[in-house]
């Protein structure tokens, strides 16, 4: 966004707007947070603004303040199209190409609302007229603290605005541990707490909320499920959908197991596929140079950052973990390389 975009903004949303905010398939805490941060934002300023998930989101994100007033459009499509064809503004947050929220993007790209992209994920599409866009920022949530601020609103933070970008920054950077994480993210942190953040209370709300079936699902995966390639650096697990049954899977069970495959000594590439309703889900993560965005995009149809990206296949759950394993010699040497 340059100067006059930003007074351009301002300007507009100087008066009570109709606003929607959308977020990409599957949310995520970063996803969650920083839809629910800006809401909240929104909220102060008198816009009239509605929160609109493509899907379902996990359990461990339903305290997040104005979580009980989010549309689920897979749910409600008729409740959610109307407001997206009347919106002003569509903000579209953490995610970069329309394709990421499923049919909600339909009605999206047929809506006159001005678009607003707030995203960090490489290669943002061009479908939006204003955009705030930076691949150095931890989080969807650290930009919309910039957005506020560009806004001269810094001062407005409070309380419920506050958890919620601390939830995003939290999650995407792997509590503060990813690379992504720099000096700015904890400075932003910093000034998270001072406006209320309950940072304690958020990391036990998230991470200490386990069910007994999530945490058996995890000992399962780790015992029997791990495959470890030494000659190519990678670990993965896939899981089928009647072992998520077996351990009374619920939406989010699954975050966060394919970084166990990447904590093992050595292992710089790891992955997970699992066999949901609609395709096979995969996610990929990396340590050093290897670029999973790129093997996303190029092998499973996806994509997301350097570090930590995703897709999905058509596939059977098999036939996609034969084609994983099929085209790694291709990355030989980009897996072998010493940092
Ligand atoms: P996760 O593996 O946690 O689902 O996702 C890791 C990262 O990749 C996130 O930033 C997410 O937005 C991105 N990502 C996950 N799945 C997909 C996908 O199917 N397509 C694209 N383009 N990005 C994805
Ligand atoms: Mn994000």
């Amino acid at each position: 966004m340059n100067q006059a975009q930003i007074k351009e903004v301002k300007s507009l949303l100087s008066t009570p707007k109709n606003i929607v905010i959308v977020t990409h398939w599957s949310p995520d805490g970063d996803a969650m947070g920083s839809s629910l941060g800006l809401y909240n934002y929104f909220l102060l300023k008198k816009h009239k603004v509605t929160v609109i998930t493509p899907n379902d989101y996990p359990a461990f994100l339903n305290w997040l303040p104005g979580n009980n007033k989010v549309i689920d459009f897979s749910k409600k499509p008729k409740v959610a199209k109307p407001l997206v064809a009347k919106a002003d503004f569509i903000f579209c947050l953490d995610f970069n190409s329309l394709k990421r929220i499923s049919d909600l993007g339909i009605e999206v790209a047929k809506s006159k609302a001005a678009k607003f992209i707030i995203d960090h994920h490489l290669q943002p599409e061009d479908f939006a007229k204003y955009m705030l866009h930076t691949t150095e920022a931890c989080s969807t949530c650290e930009l919309v603290y910039d957005f506020i601020h560009l806004m001269d609103d810094g001062k407005k933070l409070n309380k419920n605005i506050a958890n919620c970008l601390y939830t995003g920054m939290m999650t995407d950077t792997g509590s503060f541990r990813f690379p992504s994480t720099t000096e700015r993210t904890h400075a932003i942190v910093a000034d998270l707490i001072k406006a209320g953040a309950e940072n304690s209370e958020i990391h036990n709300r998230i991470y200490d909320d386990n069910t007994e079936g999530r945490l058996r699902l995890l000992g399962y995966c780790l015992s029997e499920k791990l495959t470890v390639l030494k000659e190519y650096n990678t670990a993965f697990f896939s899981l089928r959908s009647d072992e998520l049954k077996r351990f009374n899977y619920k939406k989010g069970d699954t975050e966060g197991v394919v970084n166990y495959a990447l904590s093992i000594e050595g292992i710089c590439f790891a992955a997970f596929f699992v066999e949901r309703d609609e395709a096979i889900k995969t996610s990929f993560r990396s340590k050093g140079s290897f670029d999973v965005n790129l093997f996303a995009r190029k092998n499973f149809n996806g994509g997301g950052h350097a570090h930590a990206a995703g897709g999905e296949s058509d596939l059977t759950l098999d036939e996609a973990v034969i084609k994983f394993v099929s085209v790694l010699p291709e990355y030989k040497k980009q897996l072998n390389k010493k940092k």
